[in-house]
């Protein structure tokens, strides 16, 4: 990251212990995949893992991955909306039945969804697809009674029933009427098999529209970036963090001196989560690099940016990390060997730089 001191620009590097994702990593007008690849460049460990994150950057990509889960579990046991993919405006000659829900591109809380009632709409809508420069994704209008949101952090699930009273007919548009309510063996079974995509999602939640006749359709899944519902929120915060320091706990362990003891064994961290981390097992192994070595300037400026509400870090970054002296194992009681010194003094150095003089 570039730092300002005294009114010159210097290049300050640092490594992230652990990274929690909170935010989109796309949405309309904003994307931060550079930020990704950095990310991954670096091996850093996440919550959800940087795979999931990648994958979760084009909804028709994670459509397309329920598909195939609904062709393996059936129609009846995986209700998945009927969508139609339409990789730009020159496919959209036709509908089949009106009204539809017209989704265009990849954004967020209801961005680029128009529901359309007839084929001049339509047509009027694929010109708006036409200068949008992506896809789009056509699927039939559900007239609602409510949606329903089923969600897991970690091991734990919640169901929402939620119901607009704005009359928008997104519900999560305008004032909705919230209540959490038991979950039903499906539901379970419908979120325990998603959250076994892309290597197993930490956190995910899915989205179900159910009609006034009773039937229920899943419409999409999202992910650890998911929008946190009702009275419940600080005990879902709280959820979010024992699962980050778990896993921190697990995978962030500072590496044994060799000879000395044995390697520590990550715990479990729940039936389903563990397969997320191990991609990231690696990291504990790897010494940090020196902090000339990298440079992951975006990096540091996305931090700064979004520290507070996208993030939890492991409260320890003015401290230097531990992982250069534990190396030196049995020694500890002699004076440490100069290139020790040295790192010390460049870690300071460091971390002078990015927090202030220390
Ligand atoms: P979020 O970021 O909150 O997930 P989004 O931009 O991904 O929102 P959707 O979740 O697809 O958008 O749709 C927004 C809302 O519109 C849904 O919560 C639901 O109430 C309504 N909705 C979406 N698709 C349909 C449909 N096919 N039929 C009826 N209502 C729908």
């Amino acid at each position: 990251m570039a730092v300002m001191r005294g009114g010159t620009r210097v290049g300050r590097s640092f490594r992230p212990d652990f990274l929690l994702v909170r935010q989109n990593l796309r949405d309309a007008g904003e994307d931060y995949k550079k930020l990704l690849l950095a990310l991954k460049f670096g091996g850093v460990p996440s919550i959800n893992n940087l795979n999931a994150v990648y994958n979760f950057q084009d909804k028709p990509w994670v459509f397309g991955h329920l598909v195939q889960l609904q062709r393996r579990l059936g129609k009846e046991n995986f209700p998945l909306i009927d969508q139609t993919f339409y990789p730009d405006h020159r496919e959209m000659i036709m509908a089949t039945k009106f009204p539809v829900v017209i989704k265009i591109g990849h954004a967020h809380s209801g961005l680029g969804k128009v529901k359309v009632d007839n084929i001049n709409d339509f047509q009027d809508m694929a010109s708006v697809v036409a200068v949008s420069d992506t896809y789009c994704t056509v699927e039939p209008y559900i007239d609602s009674k409510y949606d329903i949101h089923v969600q897991k952090i970690g091991v734990n699930y919640k169901a929402f029933m939620r119901k607009s009273i704005s009359g928008s007919w997104k519900t999560n548009i305008g004032s909705a009427m919230l209540e959490q309510i038991t979950m039903p063996d499906r539901y379970k079974m419908w979120i325990d098999e998603v959250s076994d995509l892309f290597g197993g999602l930490d956190i995910c939640a899915l989205e179900v529209v159910v009609g006034k006749d009773g039937r229920e359709f899943i419409i999409e899944v999202n992910d650890s970036a998911l929008t946190l519902l009702g009275d419940s929120q600080e005990e879902d915060r709280r959820h979010i963090a024992d699962l980050v320091t778990s896993r921190m706990q697990a995978i962030c362990r500072p590496r044994t001196p060799p000879g000395n003891m044995e390697e520590p064994v990550p715990p479990p961290v729940g039936p389903r989560g563990i397969l997320g981390s191990l991609s990231s097992l690696t990291h504990s192994e790897t010494p940090p690099p020196a902090p000339d070595q990298v440079s992951l300037s975006s990096i540091g400026r996305r931090e700064s940016q979004t520290s507070q509400s996208s993030t939890v870090s492991s409260g320890r970054l003015p401290d230097p990390p531990p992982r250069p002296f534990q190396r030196q194992g049995s020694q500890q009681s002699n004076p440490p060997p100069e290139d020790t010194e040295d790192t010390m003094k460049n870690l300071r150095k460091t971390f002078a730089g990015i927090f202030g003089d220390m």
